[in-house]
């Protein structure tokens, strides 16, 4: 470890460019691994701690990002050697494993979870240091039709709707409304077709429509300069047109804003789940008895659990989730000029930070 020298971009303070700093290097503690940063991508939570308010858990400065990929190169006491060389995907959230919570197989509210780029330093380094237990081992499939860099973005972008569609229990012939068909709502869209559901996504940006439809959208709908009633309308038609039934849709909200709440929660009906995928600090007025008339479901899901991740890195592997096209590469140095892009909605794709 004599000669490793780490350098990780910071948050300093609200609203300030990321500083690039020298960190210290130290071999990993009992349970954790050192990782060298292959990818780590740009994720709009990174944005709302520098930019929108949301505060880091962690101190600052404080290296951000939590959507990595990389090689392990080193381990502490109590993890198996063979981890070393590896290619991983860290898990956004990584459990402890050991709690009541995790014991009871509610890792995803684990207390003593370490979230990297939020409780510790993130992936915005050319290292970082994290728990070993929950890192996921890239298969040789989803090697060989990506580059590791590119599968940092499974980390959250990919697994968080993953674990909504998994536990809204989407299945063949169900109608799966997607609100959004941006970073996150993309994914939720393949992943909602792939699980064998109609899907329709819904989006105020024509080209995400478009993108939509080839990643196995049914059909799309605009919800640009649309009244909410309208919108229903328009949404009902096009399950009509698909053949699909007037009731339990499977509504994933992933916009992260309150006018995608709104249209997510006036799209519940008889029996439906609506699953809240997108953050954003904003309140939303709603007639929440609609849920117990409806005899409908709400829920939130704070990342994935990561026992579900070597699943998600097969279906990459066998072609059934498409990463490649959907993300973009940037170098790490240029990590302020990319979060501007990003911030102003001016990226087409997922960034992808290299160091
Ligand atoms: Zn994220
Ligand atoms: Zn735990």
């Amino acid at each position: 470890m004599g000669e490793l020298s780490i350098t990780g971009w910071m948050m300093t303070a609200a609203q300030k460019p990321l500083e690039k700093r020298a960190l210290p290097a130290k071999p990993p503690a009992a349970g954790e691994a050192l990782v060298e940063v292959a990818g780590c991508g740009l994720c709009h939570t990174d944005i709302s701690f520098l930019l929108l308010g949301v505060k880091t858990r962690a101190e600052l400065p404080l290296v951000l990002g939590h959507e990595v990929s990389g090689h392990v190169r080193a381990v502490g006491d109590g993890v198996a050697g063979e981890l070393v060389g590896k290619p991983v995907v860290v898990p956004a959230v990584l459990p402890c494993g050991t709690c009541d919570a995790c014991r009871a197989g509610l890792r995803t509210i684990c207390k003593r979870q370490i979230m990297p780029g939020n409780d510790r330093h993130g992936g915005f380094a050319t290292h970082l240091t994290v728990p070993a237990k929950y890192l996921c081992p890239v298969p040789a499939s989803a090697l060989a039709t990506h580059e590791l860099w590119q599968l940092s973005v499974v980390a959250d972008a990919v697994s968080t709707p993953f674990m909504a569609v998994r536990r809204a229990g989407v299945a063949k012939g169900d109608v799966a409304v997607v609100i959004g068909a941006g970073g996150i709502g993309i994914h939720c869209v393949q992943i909602a077709a792939a699980s064998g559901a109609r899907v329709i996504a819904v989006d105020v940006d024509a080209a995400k429509l478009e993108q939509a439809k080839s990643f196995g959208a049914a059909a799309v709908v605009s919800a640009a300069g649309v009244s909410e009633k309208d919108l229903r309308g328009a949404v009902t038609s096009e399950v009509k047109k698909l053949g699909g039934p007037s009731f339990a849709w499977k509504i994933f909200e992933t916009s992260g804003t309150r006018p995608g709440q709104a249209t997510a929660f006036s799209l519940v009906n008889h029996g439906a789940y609506m699953a809240v995928v997108g953050f954003t600090m904003d309140k939303l007025e709603l007639r929440v008895s609609n849920l117990m008339a409806f005899d409908a479901t709400m829920r939130g899901n704070w990342g994935c659990d990561p026992e579900l991740y070597p699943e998600i890195l097969d279906w990459v592997g066998a072609g059934r989730l498409q990463v490649s096209p959907l993300v973009e590469r940037h170098r790490l140095d240029e990590i302020n000029e990319v979060i501007e892009a990003a911030h102003h909605g001016k990226l087409k794709a997922r960034a992808v930070l290299v160091p």
